[in-house]
Parts: C-alpha cells; structure tokens; sequence
C-alpha cells in the first residue's frame, strides 16, 4: 500500500488530516451538483411565490413565473409573444434582485419599482411593461424563499380557510339574530304598548303622522288583537340567545364592522399560549356553539321545552363535537423547532392527541448543528420535529405534512386541504435559513436537505382514506425509489474532454455545503486519485459486506467551478448511513421496498423455482415422456446457475444497472432489466450492479474472464447474489 493511500485511509478511520497532498478540508466548496446555481436570480423557478389577495382558493399561492407567462400571453403582439415575452422575463429578474437586496412588498409595488428602474428611454420595453401591468390578474405580498417564507405561507393558507369558514359562521350570526330579533318585534307589535298610538307612531314614523291617525288605529288594533303574547320563558330564551350571538368574539358579522374589532386573535407563537387561550375561551366556544343550535330551532319554530330544554342542558364541554367546532376559526401556532423543549413538546402532544383544532407549523432551520450529547458526526437533523412528525402520525387522525420550505409551492394544495382537514394538523417545516451555508441561499439548502434525504417531503392524510396506502405520499422526493437520486451531470477533464457522469447526490452532499462541517472532508490533489477511491453512494452500499480499504469521496467544486475530489471521514459516513435508515423506513411507509412484501415475493418466487424441480423428482414409474424432458431441465439449471440473470418481472426500472453498463444490461418492452450481453463488460460490472440493485434481483453468476483481475474478491461478493 503506497504512502498516500495510507494517509487517506488514516483520514477516513480516524480523521487525521493529510500533513501534505491532500488540504485542509471542504470549506468554501459545494456539491458539484450546485455549480449551476450560483445566481439565483438568472434562474425561473417556483419562487418567489406571491400570496394572492381574494383570489379562487387553489390560487391562494403563485409563483411569479407563472404570472408572466400569464401576462405574456395576454399582452402577446403580432411577433407572437417574442418581444413581450423578452421585456417581461427581465422584468421578472429585476424583480427578483430586489427581492434578493432586501426589498419587500406586493407584487404591483415591485412591479412598478422593477418597471422603473428598468424602463429608462426604452419606449419599446415601457409600453410592453405597462400593458402587461394593465393585464395582471393577480396582486399579493412576494414572498421569497427565506426563513420568513414558511410562516407567511401558512398563515396565508390558514387565512383563506378561516375566512372561508368565518364567512359563513358570520352569515349564519346575521340571519340568526334578525330571524329571532323578528320574533321580539313582532311580539312587541302584538303587546300593549306596541298597538298604543305612541307605540305605531314609532314602529310606522313620524313621517307619516299626517297621513295616520295612530289614536283610531290603536282603538282598531285595541279590539281585534289577540291577548296571548310570547311566553315568558320563551321571551327570555330568545333575549339571551340575542345576547350571545350578539356578543361573540369568534368571527365579524356582515356589515357590523365593530364586531370585526373585537374578535379574538387565533394566531399564537407558542402552544402554551394557544392552549390556555382555547381554555379559556372554551366556555363561550361552547355557549356560542349551544346558542346557535338553540337559535336554529327558535327561528323555524320548532323548539319544544319539554324535549330541548334538558337536551341543551346537557350541551356541556363534552357535548361540543367536532362537528360544532368545525364551524369555528382553528388556532394557528407557528413556532420554531427549537423551542420544543419538554414541556412545550407535551402540550403539543396534548393539543394534538385531543383533537382540538389546531394547525401547527414546526419550523426548523439548522439542521446541521451537532448532537450536544454525542459529537462528531451526529447531526441533529431536525430530529425533535421528526420524531414529532412520527408520533403525529401514529395518532391517525392528525394530518401531518413535511417539507423544505424549497418545496412548498410544489405542495400548496396539501397545505390547503391540511388547513381545511376538520382536525389538528401539523407542518414540519425546514427553511435552510441558518447554518453557515456559505452563500447558498436558503432555498438551495432547503432543496439540498430534501434531495439528499435529510429532510424527506411527505403528507399523511386522515380522511384520504383507510390505510397508510391512501393516507400516507412520499411520491414528492426525487427517484424515491432510489437510496440516494442521481442527475446527469457533465463536466471537462483535464484533456479538456466533455465527460458525462451521474453522481448520487448524498447527505454527505448535503453537509458539504454547510462550512461548520470542513473538517469531515480533505481535498485529494488530482496527483492523488487511486483505484482505492470509491464515490460515496457506492461505498454505503458496498459497506455492509464492508468497505475494505475503500476511500469514499463526494464530488465537489471550488469557487471557481473546478472540480474536485474530496474524501470523507468515517464519522460522517456513518452519519450517511444512518440518514439512509430513516430514509428506508420512510419508504417502508410508502410501500417501497416493503420488507414483508419483499419477503413474500421472495417466498412466492422460491417455490415457483421449485415448481420445475418436483416435476422432474425420479418416481417409481417414470412416464417415458417426464423421463425424457429431465436432463433437458437439470441442463437449463445449470446454465442459469452459472450464466448472470435478472429477475426481469421484478425490476422496478431505476436505472442503476443500465447507468453502469448499458450494453451489457437492457431494459424490455416493458422497461424492466434484462443481462442483455453478458460479454459485453466485466465481471467487476456485473457484481456492481448486483450491489447497486435495490431489490437485489441481478445475479452475478460465474466470471466468464477466470483472468480478471481481483476475481476472487468479486466472486466473494458475487456469492451474495447466488
Ligand atoms: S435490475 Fe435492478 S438495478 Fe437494474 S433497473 Fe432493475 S431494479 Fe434497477
């Protein structure tokens, strides 16, 4: 083993840094798969998002792009578009510079501010930026991808629906209160003093005193109107039914802008606060919710005290379901992951496991601060609001959603139907906003957190049906399929050759991009790449059949863009690992790579193998025609044994074995693997793949080259495969 080779493994196993060759770390490099994204303003993508202002529900958020292109397509010329489109996406950008200097405001406000400082004496541009301003359909607060992002967007989800719901409960006050008002009136109409002249003057008015003679009128009214006025029970249910409806805090009544004034706030910073408001204001939630039940009954005439005054006596604390509250505004609490410590955490488990009405949005933003407890290498990763995310779920009837903020847009309709689900429900939110990212905005840390499986995106989703396959969707992250998602990505040797290559990208990609964590990483000088080195992704899978003398390293790049090989201790590989279990039993829960559904098929397929061989088990009496067919099939046993094969109905189609060689490994008409030409690569490709297929259905056979070199090691590995 040379010099240099030692000098990685010792980095690898114990983190000793290399005293020459290899340099001081990762710090100011980032995942080779980021390099385009260096100014993300010259980029179209989801965000900034504007939060619309009274527009349809599924359009309660958008995204700046789409409104161009709406605009475009509305102001489009004779050119087709061409010249609109051209003054319009640097319109967009110069939208997005402002945002990224810190401006803030509604769409229109930047809008102009861009249009201004864009426009100079360009009458061209001015005019195709002015009709476009005229043709907008939208207006809202922008909305960029930062660490304010999460709650702005909820609070905006949660917003459309409390209106929504407020609305109605506001006009359902109002027909209320004139329905049992009337009632009074009437009865007022009826009474004594209600049918004496003074009282028709006031009830008819002044005005008419001319026209009236309300003194004969009285007399009229006086011999013809009945005695029997409203009860007095009655009269005094109704009064205090009136002063309820009247006096509630829980959402404005049409046209009566004090009562908008005096409701309650349902937006809350911590679950301690939420939870002692909903307490205290459960008593009035419940008379209000009683009072309206009553009122119904009042207005159509059909409350009967002999049977409704004992049930709504009863209309207790415990008589309030969810139905009664579904009509009122849900709490909001927006709070960040950080302050989750015990107490807190359990009044969130007690809001949650009770069913009140609650949306909780967790916000994490570092996830790459170290464990206090266990150093070096153990990363917190959010795991106080995953583990919270778990334990909501394992209460069925919470709906649960995790993101990175990056994703959000993506995921607008689940925020939605989580803010509208008629139970609590919880957000766990990861912003990229903190860390040391070095330059990298928030959003490409949010999008690197969730690419490389440190921050999966799922829902679950109580009422989508009545198991976990309907309930829970993991469908959002990249090649889900996949440990790790790979991309296409093209770089220059040192030939200057284009070379195409399509790395994994890791949660050791991930840490990359975070300074704090240099130290895991060492640069190897292009001098010093061996055959020893291994990408990463291919030493976690190799590392349970263990990694040997393996060096694993990530590709990154320099501020330049020069690419770079850099190795990885060992404490961050395990930290890869483990980040790969959680991700697995994730997929677990979606049904991928479903352990007891994989054994099952593994189960069904052993016997199906079986099958041939008891049909060619000697009997007593052979029939001539069995005796003839079986050297036929122990002939064909043979081959499959030696010869490599695929379990083609099993492949699930994720390119991992195609990517190594695709030449030897084709897919059918049914875009499933088959050993196409088993001559056409090595031995070393064919073990490769075996290790690289998830579902472990590739099968090596023997070498065809018993030359090879490390043959026996690969036939070691192979056995794996048999
Ligand atoms: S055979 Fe395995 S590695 Fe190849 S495409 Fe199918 S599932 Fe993927």
């Amino acid at each position: 083993m040379n010099a240099e080779l030692q000098t990685q493994i010792a980095f690898r196993l114990a983190g000793r840094k290399p005293a020459a060759g290899a340099d001081d770390g990762g710090a100011g490099l980032r995942p080779a798969l980021l390099a385009r994204y260096r100014d993300l303003t010259a980029l179209r993508y989801d965000f900034p998002l504007v939060l619309a202002r009274g527009a349809p529900d599924k359009d309660y958020a958008q995204c700046l792009s789409g409104i161009v292109d709406d605009a475009v397509h509305r102001v489009a010329g004779d050119d087709g578009g061409e010249r609109a489109t051209r003054h319009l996406l640097r319109l967009e950008r110069e939208i997005r510079v402002l945002l990224a200097g810190g401006a803030r405001g509604t769409l229109t406000a930047l809008w102009d501010d861009a249009a201004a400082r864009l426009a100079g004496g360009d009458a061209s541009l001015q005019d195709s930026l002015s009709r476009a301003r005229k043709a907008l359909k939208a207006d809202g607060v922008l909305a960029d991808c930062d660490e304010s992002l999460p709650a702005l967007l909820l609070k905006h989800a949660w917003g459309v629906v409390r209106e929504r719901k407020t609305r109605r409960l506001g006009e359902d006050l109002r027909r209320l209160t004139i329905g049992l008002s009337n009632i009074l009136q009437a009865d007022a109409a009826r009474s004594e003093a209600g049918r004496s002249a003074e009282g028709l003057k006031a009830s008819i008015g002044a005005g008419h005193a001319e026209v009236f003679d309300f003194a004969a009128m009285s007399r009229l009214l006086g011999r013809s109107a009945s005695r029997d006025g409203l009860p007095a029970g009655r009269r005094r249910r109704i009064e205090s039914l009136l002063e309820v409806l009247q006096s509630q805090r829980f959402a404005p009544v049409p046209d009566e802008p004090q009562s908008q004034d005096r409701c309650y706030a349902f937006t809350f910073g911590s679950c301690a606060e939420a939870l002692a408001a909903y307490r205290e204001r459960l008593p009035k939630a419940v008379e209000l919710a009683r009072s309206i039940a009553v009122a119904e009954l009042e207005v159509k005439g059909e409350y009967r005290e002999a049977a409704h005054d004992a049930l709504f006596a009863d209309f207790g604390e415990g008589g309030l379901g969810q139905e009664a509250l579904a009509g009122l505004p849900d709490y909001l609490i927006c709070m960040p992951a950080n302050a989750l410590h015990g107490a807190e955490t359990d009044r969130l488990m007690e809001l949650l496991s009770a069913g009140l009405p609650v949306k909780v949005l967790v916000q994490t933003d570092d996830l790459l601060e170290e464990s206090s407890i266990a150093r070096d290498g153990h990363f917190a990763l959010g795991t106080r609001a995953k583990q919270l995310a778990s334990m909501a779920m394992g209460l069925n009837d919470v709906y649960v959603l995790q993101s990175s903020s990056s994703n959000l847009f993506q995921f607008r309709d689940r925020i939605l139907a989580g803010m509208s689900y008629p139970g609590p429900a919880l957000f766990s939110v990861y912003s990229g906003a903190s860390g040391d990212g070095g330059g990298l905005s928030p959003y490409l840390l949010a999008a690197a957190a969730m690419e490389s499986r440190a921050f999966p995106a799922y829902s679950y989703d109580p009422s989508a049906g009545p198991n976990w396959a309907s309930r829970f969707d993991l469908e959002a992250n990249t090649q889900v399929e996949a440990d790790w998602p790979s991309q296409e990505f093209w770089y220059e040797d040192e030939n200057h050759q284009r070379v195409r290559s399509a790395p994994a990208f890791t949660f050791v990609d991930f840490v990359a991009c975070d300074a704090r964590h240099a130290r895991h990483y060492a640069r190897v000088p292009r001098a010093d790449w061996n055959d020893r080195m291994v990408p990463l992704d291919e030493h976690l899978r190799r590392s349970a059949a263990g990694a040997g003398e393996a060096v694993p390293y990530v590709m990154l790049v320099d501020a330049g863009n020069a690419l770079q090989r850099a190795i990885v201790d060992e404490p961050l590989v395990r930290a890869a690992l483990r980040c790969r279990e959680s991700w697995h039993s994730l997929q677990e829960l979606g049904g991928i790579h479903n352990s007891h559904a994989e054994r099952l098929l593994a189960r069904e397929a052993k016997a199906r193998a079986e099958q041939p061989q008891r049909a060619v088990a000697p009997s007593a009496s052979p029939a001539p025609a069995a005796e003839a067919a079986a050297p036929e099939v122990v002939a064909e046993e043979k081959k499959s044994a030696d010869a490599p094969y695929i379990e083609t109905p099993r492949c699930t189609s994720c390119n991992e074995c195609t990517q190594i060689n695709d030449k030897m490994f084709a897919y059918n008409e049914n875009k499933q693997a088959y050993v196409a030409d088993p001559d056409a690569g090595t031995y070393a490709q064919l073990v490769e793949a075996a290790e690289s297929c998830q579902v472990s259905i590739i099968h090596p056979g023997k070498p065809r080259n018993p030359d090879e070199p490390g043959v026996a090691e690969l036939m070691e590995r192979a056995a794996a495969f048999a």
